[in-house]
């Protein structure tokens, strides 16, 4: 049995990968939010509420741990990234000290979360993406701001690894949904936000569901199942470059919606928001190396988690109600 750090543990990725973690190991569960606003909360597991920027911090969060999971970051979907620049470049600080005190606490293995978003924009410009390869980072040309942080913190990981032999493991998710997540607010991502506006539509009535862009653009999906055993499992792997962790069942939005649609029993009229935020315009994980070195790839289908999330939606929804 370890003792394990999971950075970012009141968020959605980080709250499902503590429940997994302590089935077998002691695990330290930190975010910045106060416990009552934690997505999930382990009674297993040692809950702590600590700013993660601040170096001091790190080391007290590191200390006594064999490994670190960061998923800590100020994130969100499109609505968030692209006007909050700033606050996102701002959690290098999170990975920075957290690095320098997994060295200084003698931890063994680190898990950094990156991003599909260090992909070079130029790459994602066709809708029929063929699929981004892990060379496709290269040359730079990141999503602004928060593609930029998690290319910076991924190379400062290979840094450590070569100059101070903490070893690192960086995983490139793709859109990860799930129960859980975040599903309003403004930094919730498409899956949950397409899923909230039909059950809002349904519920009230309306008949229109307004869609950001022209719903021609593509994306995959991975369900936060997949999600955390391809964390796990890249973190245990002899993995040293930075590795895709994503779905390759590439659907355009308006497919999403259709989806969507099927499961609520309802069809609506789509209104595009040309002038919303859209991010690239078309986007794939290719798997190909993931299948080379863990013989296995996210393959749980989108419909099927779709169910689980819009089931877990309607609950939020009703209930708050209620
Ligand atoms: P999330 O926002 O639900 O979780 C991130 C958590 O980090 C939040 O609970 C937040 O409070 C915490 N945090 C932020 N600043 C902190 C600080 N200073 N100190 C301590 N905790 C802090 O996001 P998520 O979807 O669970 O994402 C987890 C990680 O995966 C992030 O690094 C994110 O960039 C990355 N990622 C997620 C996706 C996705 O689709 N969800 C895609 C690509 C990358």
């Amino acid at each position: 049995m370890k003792t394990i750090l999971v950075a970012g543990a009141g968020g959605f990725i980080g709250g499902h990968l503590v429940n997994a973690l302590q089935q077998e190991h002691r695990v330290r569960a930190v975010d910045i939010k106060p416990l009552n606003e934690w997505y999930q909360r382990s009674p297993q597991a040692e809950n702590r509420v600590l700013d993660l920027r601040l170096r001091e911090n790190c080391i007290a969060a590191a200390d006594g741990c064999d490994a670190v999971y960061n998923l800590a970051a100020d994130m969100g979907g499109m609505g968030f990234i692209e006007t909050h620049k700033a606050a996102c470049m701002l959690s290098v600080l999170i990975n920075t000290h957290l690095l320098m005190a997994a060295r200084e606490k003698g931890v063994k293995r680190y898990f950094f979360a990156s991003s599909a978003c260090v992909y070079n924009a130029e790459k994602q410009m066709d809708p029929d993406n063929p699929g981004l390869r892990e060379s496709d980072a290269y040359p730079a040309m990141a999503e602004d701001g928060y593609g930029w942080e998690k290319l910076f913190s991924e190379r400062m990981c290979r840094h450590f690894m070569e100059d101070f032999g903490l070893v690192t493991r960086v995983a490139r998710f793709h859109n990860v949904y799930g129960p859980f997540g975040t599903w309003t607010g403004g930094r919730e991502k498409a899956p949950a936000a397409i899923c909230r506006k039909v059950i809002e539509a349904k519920l009230g009535g309306s008949r229109t569901i307004s869609i950001w862009g022209d719903g021609r653009q593509t994306r995959s999906f991975m369900y936060i199942d997949d999600g955390v055993k391809g964390i796990v499992d890249i973190m245990n792997s002899g993995i040293e470059e930075p590795i895709n962790l994503g779905s390759s069942e590439m659907v355009s939005i308006n497919r999403l919606v259709d989806i969507v649609e099927d499961i609520a029993g309802v069809r609506l009229e789509r209104q595009y928001d040309l002038n919303a935020p859209k991010g690239v315009r078309g986007r794939n994980s290719e798997n190909t190396l993931i299948r080379k070195t863990l013989g296995w790839e996210p393959s749980i289908p989108l419909r099927q988690g779709l169910e689980k999330t819009y089931a877990w939606i309607l609950r939020q929804m009703t209930e708050g109600r209620a």
